[in-house]
């Protein structure tokens, strides 16, 4: 097993409760070190592309690398394109050889959401590719997306049983007050509305902003069983603290004229991959391949 959609992956961790993480890359460093952290706890795991980083990199290298390295590590890996809002790029990722792709309609009104996420998942799924749709309003900024306090909608439970039978979406992105980015001050999540969340659906569901959460309420939601929780500005930031951890080591050890890329990008690596296992073995999907 190597390079496959989230479909199987997703309904499995339902069934089985745990959870698959899906980790932002922005890189072929940050996405080979979160391959290699899946390949040593034998962890099946998601790797995520916001739009910038598809634009930055072309629609062919991304692919290309993800099914070398996931060959190479015998585990399941899973790509998708995270936050799809532009039609054209989620239409080039599906043709391209993503794996799975996430159209993000939550900042229209219900029925527009329905209509877009529904097109997007026919033209997919004829193609193989796993489908990820949202529903309510997630907060906080991630790259293209931001939406401040009073646009986040937390996602009604009976509409998102609607939601998925009408588009078809192999999973639903939910909004409980999780946040895009770091949380500032206190974390209110609606555990309530998740549980109902999960009592009612029997399809995949997703987290979003799972970042910097306190532990208990990462270990709450991780209880009541959604089967994706995304991480993403936790490896933006340890992606850059590895180049400061660089340059400020370097004075430490009397090497301040050295400029060695390489062995900054070791750093990263390292401190990506150590990020990442941990999060594995919190999701409980450690040791399920
Ligand atoms: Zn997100």
């Amino acid at each position: 097993m190597s390079y496959v959609n989230s479909k199987e992956m997703l309904i499995k961790a339902r069934k089985e409760k745990y959870i698959v993480g899906a980790f932002n890359i922005v890189d072929y460093t940050s996405m080979a070190a979160v391959i290699e952290a899946a390949k040593e706890k034998r962890s099946p795991v998601i790797i995520q592309t916001s739009q910038k980083t598809v634009l930055q990199f072309g629609y062919k290298i991304l692919p290309l690398m993800a099914k070398t390295l996931s060959g190479e590590a015998d585990i399941p890996v899973s790509m998708i394109l995270d936050h799809g809002t532009d039609i054209e790029i989620i239409k080039n990722c599906i043709n391209y050889g993503w794996s799975s792709i996430m159209v993000d309609g939550s900042s229209k009104p219900f029925e527009e959401n329905i209509k877009i996420t529904k097109m997007i998942a026919d033209i997919a799924h004829e193609k193989g590719v796993t489908v990820e749709g949202e529903l309510g309003h997630i907060g906080g900024i991630e790259e293209h997306i931001n939406v401040n306090e009073d646009k986040v909608l937390l996602t009604d439970p009976e509409k998102a049983v609607e939601f998925q039978k009408r588009t078809g979406v192999d999973s639903l992105a939910v909004a409980i007050g999780t946040k895009h980015g770091l949380y500032k001050g206190k974390v209110n999540l609606d555990f309530e509305r998740l549980a109902k969340i999960m009592e009612i659906t029997d399809f995949p569901i997703v987290i979003h902003g799972c970042s910097d959460l306190p532990e208990d309420d990462l270990k709450k939601i991780i209880f009541y069983g959604p089967s994706k929780m995304n991480i993403s500005t936790e490896i933006k930031h340890a992606y850059l603290d590895s180049f400061k951890e660089y340059l400020e080591g370097r004075q430490e050890k009397e090497t301040e004229t050295e400029y060695e890329p390489i062995k900054a990008l070791k750093l990263v690596f390292d401190n990506i991959k150590i990020l990442v296992s941990r999060y594995m073995d919190k999701f409980g999907s450690t040791g399920k391949v």
